[in-house]
């Protein structure tokens, strides 16, 4: 009977946004890469990614993958890479803006045939969350970045147009998944 490998996925930093995926483990990573990208609401035509056996940009990388299942990090099957219940890896999806993902072996169950795979098991909740700047104005406008200021730590949401006024050079700015 052929395995389904369950993982989970969180978005580094932002733990409170996870997805469990089942996947085969005949089934490459260029697959996994697609639904990854499908669940986080990435696109999925656009953007390099990677998966990283260990911390990602590190040198454990297993190639670039190309939207629509190509460059060679598509490749690899899930189980020649012999991964372990409970190891954890990481994922990037766009080395420009770069959003990590750990990703951990939480089960292997088999195969069930009346099912089409991967899948989207199960995952976080979204929770509408208000631009903090905005708030504080008294408008509720939904927040699309998260912010983490590099003298201090704090970490702030923020809509799209009061992330304009926030300097790179001063701040570590990501998408906010919701
Ligand atoms: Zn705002």
């Amino acid at each position: 009977m052929e395995k389904v490998l369950i993982f989970k996925i969180s978005k580094k930093g932002q733990k409170s946004k996870w997805k469990t995926i089942a996947i085969l483990s005949s089934q490459t990573l260029g697959q996994f890469d697609n639904i990854i990208r499908d669940a986080f609401h990435h696109d999925t035509y656009d953007h390099l990614s990677e998966f990283y056996r260990g911390k990602a940009f590190s040198n454990s990388g297993l190639g670039e993958i190309e939207p629509g299942g190509f460059g060679a990090g598509s490749k690899p099957q899930l189980d020649k890479l012999n991964i372990r219940v409970n190891e954890i890896f990481e994922y990037v999806y766009d080395f420009g803006s770069s959003s990590i993902y750990q990703i951990e072996l939480i089960e292997v169950q088999d195969r069930d045939l009346k099912v089409k795979y991967p899948n989207i098991v199960n995952g976080s909740k979204a929770r509408t969350a208000y631009c903090s700047s905005c708030k504080g104005g008294g408008l509720k406008v939904k927040a699309e970045y998260i912010v983490m200021f590099k003298d201090n730590l704090k970490k702030e949401k923020l809509c799209k147009d009061c992330i304009k006024m926030i300097s790179k050079q001063k701040a570590y700015i990501n998408h906010l998944i919701q």
